[in-house]
């Protein structure tokens, strides 16, 4: 008789809240695409309970784990180590369990990176970022690696933005410029890419706008954004109507999300079974 395994190699997500959190349906499709005997667990886990969570998933030899709202920071002082742009970032959203030492990395920027890479190559480029949360760090940090020239953070909280400027200049060889978002902002012509870290736009607030002048967001320019549901947000159709590629967030969370999946199991995924579950997941159309 043949030897079974009937023992899953397991991987999941720790946050609060947890139930709205669609990466576990995304990376089991992509388990069983690629025919791996693998688990995706998503745990809803409380602040004062990260500590225990990551030695419970390293006691069962979980292969590794996402961390989303509110654990990105905190979970660092509960690992081993942290890789290159996680160190530089501050934040993790993805852990590697190497035989019992967790190692944490960041693989939200450069999914974005990778969303963009068939668009517009960011090295050399102008860009103007909106936002300096976390999702717009780990984006700035990985364009500023992948070589842009200049970044303009505009953040309505100018110390965030100050900050982000500063860690870049700090960490990469990018010029970074803070600006206090308190009017109408009129995007530079010299811009190349323009992209929306913060959170408006995010489903339910679909008519919410950046308070930006439209009319300077022209053709030459490729526009993303990092909000994913819904895929077609204001700035986007916007954009779309000016004549610009673009690029919506839908992209930066399969690839993210692709990215993790790779350190865990060292394949790369198929990114159309990926994307497919996720819009399966969402109930999105387009
Ligand atoms: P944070 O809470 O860390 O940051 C939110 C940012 O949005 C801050 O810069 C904040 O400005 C700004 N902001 C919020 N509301 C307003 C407003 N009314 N006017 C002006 N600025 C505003 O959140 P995250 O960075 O973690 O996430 C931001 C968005 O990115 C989320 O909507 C999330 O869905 C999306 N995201 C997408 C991912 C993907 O894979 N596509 C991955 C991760 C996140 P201030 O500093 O002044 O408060």
């Amino acid at each position: 008789m043949m030897s079974q395994n009937f023992l899953s190699t397991l991987t999941g997500s720790f946050a609060q809240p947890a139930m709205e959190n669609p990466t576990g349906v995304v990376m089991e499709a992509a388990f069983k695409h690629h025919q791996l005997n693998w688990r995706y667990i998503n745990c809803e886990i409380a602040p004062a309970s990260l500590k225990e969570a990551a030695a419970g998933a390293k006691a069962m030899q979980w292969r590794g784990f996402n961390c989303s709202i509110p654990h990105k920071i905190n979970i660092i002082e509960h690992l081993d180590g942290l890789g290159q742009s996680a160190k530089i970032i501050g934040a993790v959203n993805t852990v590697i369990n190497n035989n019992g030492k967790l190692i944490g990395e960041n693989t939200d920027g450069r999914g974005f990176v990778e969303s963009i890479k068939d668009t517009i190559d960011p090295a050399d480029k102008h860009i103007v970022l909106f936002g300096a949360g976390g999702a717009a760090r780990a984006v700035a940090v990985e364009l500023a690696l992948a070589g842009a020239k200049q970044l303009t953070i505009v953040n309505r909280s100018i110390e965030k933005a100050q900050g982000l400027c500063d860690l870049i200049e700090q960490h990469t060889s990018a010029a970074a410029s803070p600006v206090a978002w308190e009017n109408t902002y009129s995007i530079p012509s010299t811009t190349h890419l323009v992209i929306n870290a913060t959170s408006i736009g995010l489903y339910p607030d679909v008519d919410a706008t950046l308070d930006i002048d439209t009319t300077s967001i022209t053709s030459n320019m490729v526009v993303a954004d990092g909000i994913f549901n819904p895929p077609q947000t204001q700035l986007i159709q916007s954009a779309n109507a000016n004549g610009c590629k673009t690029v919506p967030g839908i992209g930066m969370l399969v690839q993210q999300g692709a990215i993790a999946f790779e350190y865990w199991t060292g394949i790369k995924p198929n990114i159309e079974v990926m994307e497919k579950a996720l819009r399966e997941a969402l109930e999105i159309a387009d």
